[in-house]
């Protein structure tokens, strides 16, 4: 190992931005993906409010990708499962493998928020992957936000019906929303306090509620350092970082929505991502 490498975990727009910068500085940069590359942003069919881009988020996450590529940025597959301190860094456990690091970025993102449901008909969270199921057929949304009403609009595109129920004012922003209005095949109900009759109509559910952040990996760390866990999450499992990212684990900083104060957008998670790697540089180099 370098005493020059940083091991980044995700691979969103804050982990492959802050990929980009680092190893731009000189830095021996690894990015770890269990899933896809490009993390959630790979399920939006859609983007428009990326500067200089439209279009699907794949197609962002695939320039993005060779982007960090041409910038010497390597990227693998496997799940970080653990890390651990050692006597010049960091090692994570990727699979079955041990890997050294200098610093370590966690830009795990979040994963989406379950919902109980009384049914046995299919509930998906992802409507990218599983919108061609019900190509003839009628959908429900749950969920009020931008994910919801965003995601509804391409299912409008793809199946015979959507009907977007939530349990108060929809919140996703008016623009979205008058889009989604404007399909003659949607119906929208908004503060509903019982979905199963709705439910019953419906030949397949999409629960689109938003978002929790996947941030267990810094639980077993913080111990090692001797913080709890509320040093370095706070209630609502968010990780706290302080300037430049770190969090108050040396070496190891956090990017994008699983950082305490994050806007959840994709172009402020690549900000994000960027203000980490500077910080990672100025860690790793002692510079001010
Ligand atoms: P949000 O948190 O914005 O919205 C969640 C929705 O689900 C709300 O309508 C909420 O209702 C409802 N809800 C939450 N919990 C429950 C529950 N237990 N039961 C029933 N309904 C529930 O989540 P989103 O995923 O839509 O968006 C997350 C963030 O990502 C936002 O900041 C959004 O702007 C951003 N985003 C950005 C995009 C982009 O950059 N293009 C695309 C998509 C999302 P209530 O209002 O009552 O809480």
């Amino acid at each position: 190992m370098t005493k020059n490498s940083l091991a980044v975990i995700g691979s969103g727009p804050a982990a492959i931005t802050a990929a980009i910068y680092a190893s731009r500085s000189g830095i021996d940069t690894t990015v770890y993906e269990r899933g896809n590359i490009g993390g959630s942003l790979t399920e939006i069919a859609h983007i428009a409010n990326f500067p200089g881009f439209t279009g699907k988020g794949e197609e962002l996450v695939a320039n993005l990708r060779a982007q960090a590529q041409e910038s010497g940025v390597s990227f693998k597959y496997g799940e970080c499962t653990a890390i651990e301190k050692s006597d010049d860094g960091f090692k994570l456990k990727i699979d079955d493998e041990l890997v050294s690091a200098s610093a370590v970025l966690i830009a795990t993102g979040s994963e989406p928020r379950t919902m109980e449901l009384d049914t046995k008909k299919p509930i998906s969270y992802c409507v990218l992957c599983d919108a061609p199921l019900y190509k003839d057929k009628d959908v429900l949304v749950i969920g009020g936000g931008n994910s919801a009403v965003g995601e509804a609009i391409h299912l409008a595109e793809t199946v015979k019906s959507v009907t977007l129920v939530n349990r108060s004012p929809l919140r996703a922003e008016k623009a979205l929303q008058d889009k989604l209005k404007a399909y003659k095949n949607t119906k929208i109900y908004e503060n509903v306090s019982d979905f199963a009759p709705f439910i019953e109509k419906a030949d397949g559910i999409f629960v689109l509620i938003g978002k929790q952040p996947a941030s267990g990996l810094i639980k077993d760390i913080a111990a090692q350092f001797d913080l709890a866990e509320s040093d370095v999450l706070d209630d609502c499992g968010y990780i706290i970082t302080k300037d430049n990212n770190m969090t108050k684990i040396p070496g190891i900083f956090a990017a994008g929505d699983v950082r305490q104060g994050s806007t959840k957008q994709a172009v402020t998670a690549a900000a994000d991502g960027a203000e980490a790697a500077i910080g990672i540089n100025k860690f790793l180099h002692c510079e001010d």
